[in-house]
C-alpha cells in the first residue's frame, strides 16, 4: 500500500512515520459487529424499502436500535433509530415526547 501511495504521491517518500490499516477485521474487533459489516445489511431491491422490527414479541424491555435496523445502515438511520427507541419509551411510559437543541447547537445559533 504505501508503494502504491508512492507511486501516486512521490513526494511523500521517507515522510512516512506510522501507518495504520483497518480492515473489516478491525471493525469487527473493536466493534463486535457481523462479519465487519460496515454498514449492516447490504441494501438491494429485496430489501430497500423494508425496515425490522424493533420490538421483539416476549422480550420486554428490549428496542433494538442502530445500524441493523434499515438496509443500507450508516449513522443517519442509527440516529434516528436511537430517537424512535425514546419515542416507544415516552409511549410505553405514557410521557410527552418532548425534544430540546443541544446548549452547544444553540449557542452556535445565537453566533
Ligand atoms: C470505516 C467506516 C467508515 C464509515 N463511514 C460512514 C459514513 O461516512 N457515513 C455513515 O453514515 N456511516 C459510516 N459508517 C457506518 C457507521 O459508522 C455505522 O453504521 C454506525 O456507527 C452504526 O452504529 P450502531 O450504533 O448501529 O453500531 P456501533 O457504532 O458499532 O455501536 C455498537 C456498540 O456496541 C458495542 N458492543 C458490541 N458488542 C457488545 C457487547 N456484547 N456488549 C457490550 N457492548 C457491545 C460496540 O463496542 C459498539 O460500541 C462507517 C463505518 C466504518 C467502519
Amino acid at each position: 500500500m504505501t508503494r502504491h501511495l508512492i507511486t501516486l504521491y512521490p513526494e511523500v517518500e521517507g515522510h512516512i512515520e506510522v501507518t495504520d490499516v483497518a480492515t473489516p477485521q478491525t471493525n469487527v474487533r473493536y466493534t463486535g459487529v457481523w462479519q465487519g459489516a460496515y454498514e449492516g445489511f447490504l441494501p438491494g431491491p429485496d430489501n430497500l424499502n423494508s425496515q425490522l422490527e424493533m420490538r421483539i414479541p416476549g422480550l420486554d424491555g428490549f428496542t433494538l436500535i442502530g445500524q441493523w435496523i434499515t438496509p443500507g445502515g450508516g449513522l443517519p438511520p442509527a440516529a434516528q433509530s436511537g430517537r424512535w427507541a425514546i419515542q416507544l419509551l415516552c409511549k410505553d411510559l405514557r410521557r410527552e415526547f418532548i425534544t430540546t437543541l443541544a446548549p452547544a447547537w444553540v449557542k452556535a445559533e445565537a453566533g
